[in-house]
């Protein structure tokens, strides 16, 4: 436990090799790893330099089960909106004609006096496929990010736009901002660019 605020506490301080114990101030000699008086880590020691490595490494794996359900709950957003609403897509006129064709649309409409033509109903049909399809392309893109540990800013921002173009779908906004908000949480598992200069980019 007194690792943990240890830990905290350096966090906090931004402390490098420290002359002085970060816990209690006593004055500590080089090659020293605890504190002789408070028994405290010293910054810097080589049991600091382990203990950060086990916690990097701890880190680095809890971030990766987050990265795989990312890519997951993306996946099973975005593959099967991208497969209806190309469908959509192409046969709207024969599901506007379906539709139309309903004795309980018909009934729907003259009992709210809707003055509803069949390419009408097309119509909807077009700009709701079009804003799922968009909506799916986004999450794509949002997943491959995820996947490439890339471009954070880009991989939160177009989860966001896939929630709210799929505004007209529970489920998918739902989900959207759900997944959204544990992107903007996991800054951490995304590779940070300034710290690889030399490593191209495959756009
Ligand atoms: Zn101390």
């Amino acid at each position: 436990m007194s690792m943990y605020f240890y830990t905290v506490k350096c966090m906090l301080l931004d402390m490098e090799d420290s002359k002085f114990c970060s816990s209690c101030g006593r004055s500590v000699e080089a090659g020293m790893q605890f504190c002789p008086q408070c028994g405290m880590v010293i910054s810097g020691s080589a049991a600091d330099v382990e203990f950060k490595e086990r916690q990097e490494e701890f880190n680095k794996a809890v971030g990766m089960v987050r990265r795989n359900w990312l890519i997951f709950l993306l996946a099973i957003y975005a593959i099967p909106v991208i497969i209806t609403t190309i469908v959509a897509l192409v046969d709207a006129s024969n599901i506007a004609n379906s539709i139309w064709v309903s004795d309980e649309f018909q009934k729907w409409i003259t009992d709210h006096g809707y003055n509803y033509t069949k390419s009408d109903i097309q119509g909807f049909i077009t700009t709701a496929a079009g804003l799922g399809l968009a909506s799916g392309i986004c999450a794509t893109v949002s997943l491959v990010l995820v996947y490439k540990r890339r471009h954070w800013v880009i991989a939160v921002a177009t989860c966001f736009i896939a929630a709210f173009l799929c505004f007209w779908s529970f489920f998918g906004i739902i989900i959207g901002i759900l997944v959204g908000w544990m992107l903007v949480v996991s800054r951490d598992i995304f590779e940070d660019e300034s710290q690889e200069p030399a490593e191209s980019e495959a756009q």
